[in-house]
Order: structure tokens, then C-alpha cells, then sequence
């Protein structure tokens, strides 16, 4: 199959159009290559699509296809309106598609084949709407091409102004404050804020007079903008606009955020911030860094109750107490699977009569249908009158509609959720055994996701844990009495309503603080690793 690149720009808006016709005949390009179509021939014309004969470009390539005798053609086009604007072309390439001359019309979104009969159709009367999809995908286009060509299609950044031809020009009065901030920042030794401040004193207002915020400050730092190049939805493109600072320094500005970033994260992050609890008093233990290297969790007296508060946790010793947390909730993997299977099988019973019912609907169906062609036979030998057949039909009618939808919905119904819902219910139960292998390497920043997805909090008493809070659905496993019988495990999971271990929101009740990650992801993202 070999292909031919049809693109047209009209001449009713010239400006913006001209665009289109290059962009038209790249994303096509690009489309080809994704598709893997190879191209023949291409034909790009500037003409009005509403009349025939106005296009000598299009007339050419419809000679061709007529004369070709070897090749199985195609025709690659933007959309279906670069083709063909009005009938007399429509019914030409209509007439192609029938006679095999042309085997496919393939278009950015859709592909027309000799046996639709969407050509003329979305001709006549998709037209208005058709315009209006097409205007907002030009919109983007044109977005795209602005921005390959080094226009920045969006509001000026600080510093530049629009020049209101669709340029960016440098707005003299604050680019030389633009400056300053990378200048001053990138000496490590002003923080955001203090830049603002210093700043404000120095004129650096906005239109209002109001002093800038210390986020805008932070965005500008990070903008490549300003070394020139544009950032849009990930992407780069290198502008054509004059930049303010150099690369280099935007470079060195970067090194200073990332080690602000860094050193802020490690002075705030310990592994059970906010899950351990002091058992006496009730207050949320606080974590201090010893001789720069051991950390230590401590009851601070908040209440000034308390006597543990001179006790101080080793962190590693709270890691050996924490694996307790999964005697708890680890169910042997055989419970689990005989669980999992008695559940299946009786799954497996709800199969069948949703089977019997389908069935029993099915015969529902074609009865009635083998009654409404009787009822035909008796209307056309003229054994019943017209009004008794029309309505009789009718009835019929409404009760085949009525059948047809109940069969949709025990389509539906089949499996998926049930099946669903049961392997959900199977990783909650598996979760622990995975979490606690995990817990026990002791690697990354697993111990923390491990323990805050398990655990609202943990509660120590002379360096022990006194009590342990689980968050659902792990507090139902944590309620099994006897986790190494059958009946016990089986009869929680199947107690468990639906909605503790469905959708996601168990995921939604951990506080903001936390990492929320459902057991189900973490159970595959386990078996992926
Ligand atoms: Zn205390």
C-alpha cells in the first residue's frame, strides 16, 4: 500500500493558515511514520475547497489515482474537509473508494474505507460541527508551530513584554531586576524572601506598586525563559526572544536551589515522624539527630504529666519493636489461598446463574420475535385488521426493548466487579507478607511507606510497644482472632463488607501527611520489582 499526502490551506485567512499548511504536512509526516505508511506523492495546494475545478492541484491527483495501475493507493490527509469541501469532489472520491481505486482515506483521527459511506454524510451535514472540532485542533497546531518556530504563543514572563505582533521584547525597566535576582541568588547567601525584600526597596514593584511574593521570586528563578528557552507541558523549546542571564548562571542558580531543597529535606525527614505515640500520656513523640548521626524519638511532656519523657528511643530499636506490628496482620499465603479459592468457586456458582438468567432472556428475545413475524404473516394474509396488528406489534415491541436491556445489564453485572472486588480482597490479605520481607531489609524509605500504610500510630511504654492502631482495611486482619485457622480467617473475609476493601477509600482516610498508596498498587508494584 502506498500512499499519497493530500494538504490544503485556504485562502480565507491568510495569516494564520500559512502555518497550517506547514504544520499540516509535518504532523501528517509524522503521523506516517508512527503508522509506518509510506508516502508517494505529495500535493499541497492553497486553494478554496468549495467549489470544484478551483483546484488544479487536487484535479491532479485524482488523474493520477484514476491512471494508476500497479499500486494500492491511499490518500493521507489532515482531515476529511481538506479533501473535500463540496459535493461534486465528495461524490469523486466517493466514487474511487467504490470502484477500489482507492482503498483507504486515512486522516489525522479516522480511517474511511471503501465500504462506508461517511464521505458525503460527514460532508453535508457534519459540517458545523466538524468546523468547530477542527478550529480547536488548528488552535493547538498553531500553539505547537508557534512554538517550533521560537514564538511564545502565552502571556510575556516578567521582565519581557508582548510586542503585540506575536514578538516577545525585553521590558527594559524590570529585566535589569530579573538580572539582579539570578545574581544575587546564585551567591547561596540571600534566601527568596530576603531577594523580595531587597528588591521592593530597590523599585521592583508590581504594575499595582505592591512588593512581589516570595513564590514569584522562587518561579522566576526556575523559569529557563529567561536564558531563552520556553517551557511548555514539559517541553523545550528554544526561543527567539533576546535572553536576560546567561545559561551559566541560570545553571549556577539551579545548584543553589537543589542544595536548599536537599538540606531542608534532610533536617525535617525522619522515618516515623508522626506514627509513634508516648502510651503514658498520649503525646506524638519527637525525633532529634544525635552527634549528627543516630536518631532518637523522645516524649516531649506536652502535658507535663509524663515521667517517660527522659527516655530515649533508638530508631533502630523502634524498627525491631515495629516488626511486631506484623504478628498482627500476616495470614499464611496457604489461609489465603484457600480463602481465595473457596470464594472463587462460589463466584463460580454466581457465574452459572447469571448464565441461566442470560439464557432464559436470550429465549425471551427470540420468542417474541418469532411471535412479531407471525403476527405479520396474519396481517399480510389478512387475518387480522390493521389497527389489531399495530397494536399488537407495538406491545411486542416494548417487550423485546424490555428484554433486550435487562440482558444488557446481566451483561454487565458478569464477573468483573465480584472477580474484581476478590482479587482486591486477596492483596489486602497478602500486603503484610510482602510489607514485612520489605520492612526487614531495611531499604530506602520503605520502613516508612510500610509502617504509614499499615499503622495510624504506634504507642511505646518503657522503650515497648503498649498498643498499635491499624488503618482499614489492616484493622480487620489485626481483628482475626485465630490467624492459623481456616475458619477464622475465612469467615473476616467474608464478613468484610465491600466497602472496606473497595475503591479508594481507605486511601482517602490516611491524613494528608502520609503517603497514601493503596495496597493494591504496592502489591503490584512488589511483584513488578
Ligand atoms: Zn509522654
Amino acid at each position: 500500500m502506498k500512499y499519497i499526502l493530500y494538504c490544503r490551506k485556504s485562502s480565507e485567512d491568510k495569516g494564520k493558515q500559512v502555518l497550517s499548511l506547514e504544520s499540516q504536512v509535518n504532523e501528517m509526516k509524522k503521523l506516517a511514520s508512527n503508522l509506518g505508511l509510506e508516502i508517494i506523492n505529495i500535493y499541497t495546494e492553497s486553494k478554496s475547497a468549495k467549489k470544484p475545478e478551483n483546484r488544479p492541484l487536487f484535479t491532479e491527483m485524482i488523474k493520477f489515482i484514476k491512471r494508476n495501475k500497479k499500486e494500492n493507493l491511499g490518500i493521507l490527509c489532515w482531515k476529511i474537509d481538506r479533501l473535500s469541501r463540496n459535493p461534486i469532489d465528495s461524490a469523486t472520491i466517493q466514487w474511487l473508494l467504490q470502484q477500489d481505486k482507492l482503498k483507504i482515506i486515512q486522516t489525522i483521527d479516522k480511517q474511511y474505507l471503501p465500504s462506508d459511506n461517511v464521505l458525503l454524510f460527514n460532508v453535508e451535514s457534519g459540517m458545523a460541527n466538524q468546523y468547530i472540532l477542527d478550529l480547536s485542533k488548528n488552535v493547538k497546531r498553531g500553539i505547537l508551530t508557534k512554538l517550533e518556530k521560537g514564538g511564545w504563543p502565552n502571556l510575556a514572563p516578567l521582565g519581557y513584554l508582548n510586542d503585540g505582533k506575536g514578538g516577545i521584547i525585553q521590558d527594559k525597566a524590570r529585566a535589569k531586576y530579573i538580572k539582579k535576582i539570578f545574581t544575587l541568588y546564585s551567591t547561596g547567601n540571600k534566601s527568596v524572601k530576603e531577594i523580595a525584600d531587597i528588591l521592593f526597596k530597590q523599585g521592583f514593584r508590581s504594575r499595582q506598586g505592591y512588593k512581589y511574593h516570595k513564590s514569584k521570586i522562587h518561579a522566576i528563578l526556575s523559569n529557563p525563559f529567561y536564558y531563552g528557552v520556553m517551557q511548555k507541558n514539559d517541553k523545550q523549546y528554544l526561543g527567539n526572544h533576546k535572553p536576560i542571564i546567561s545559561k551559566k548562571l541560570f545553571d549556577s542558580v539551579q545548584e543553589v536551589l537543589n542544595k536548599k531543597a536537599n538540606t531542608k529535606k534532610q533536617k525535617l525527614y525522619f522515618t516515623y515522624r508522626g506514627v509513634l505515640k508516648c502510651d503514658t500520656c498520649g503525646c506524638v513523640l519527637t525525633a532529634t539527630k544525635k552527634k549528627g548521626k543516630h536518631t532518637y524519638y523522645y516524649c516531649t511532656n506536652g502535658k507535663g504529666i509524663c515521667d517517660e519523657h527522659k527516655t530515649y528511643l533508638k530508631e533502630d530499636d523502634v524498627s525491631k519493636e515495629l516488626t511486631k506490628m506484623f504478628d498482627e496482620v500476616v495470614i499464611s499465603e496457604r489461609l489465603i489461598n484457600m480463602c481465595y479459592q473457596a470464594n472463587k468457586a462460589k463466584l463460580g456458582q454466581t457465574d452459572e446463574y447469571l448464565e441461566q438468567a442470560k439464557q432464559n432472556t436470550q429465549g425471551s428475545i427470540s420468542k417474541a420475535e418469532e411471535r412479531k413475524n407471525k403476527l405479520l404473516d396474519l396481517f399480510l394474509d389478512e387475518s387480522i385488521t390493521k389497527e389489531v396488528y399495530n397494536q399488537k406489534e407495538k406491545t411486542l415491541n416494548n417487550e423485546i426493548v424490555r428484554l433486550k436491556k435487562d440482558l444488557e445489564e446481566l451483561n454487565k453485572q458478569k464477573k468483573q466487579n465480584s472477580d474484581f472486588t476478590l482479587e482486591r480482597i486477596k492483596n489486602v490479605f497478602l500486603y503484610p507478607i510482602q510489607a514485612k520481607k520489605e520492612f526487614e531489609i531495611r531499604k530506602n524509605n520503605k520502613q516508612e511507606i510500610i509502617t504509614k500504610t499499615l499503622l495510624w500510630n504506634a504507642s511505646f511504654e518503657k522503650q515497648k510497644i503498649a498498643n498499635l492502631s491499624f488503618k482499614e482495611p489492616y484493622n480487620i486482619l489485626s481483628k482475626i482472632e485465630n490467624k492459623s485457622d481456616f475458619l477464622s480467617v475465612r469467615r473476616e473475609w467474608d464478613l468484610n463488607p465491600r466497602s472496606a476493601f473497595g475503591g479508594h477509600r481507605f486511601s482517602r482516610a490516611t491524613p494528608s501527611t502520609t503517603r497514601a498508596i493503596s495496597p493494591f498498587c504496592i502489591y503490584t508494584y512488589y511483584n513488578s520489582c
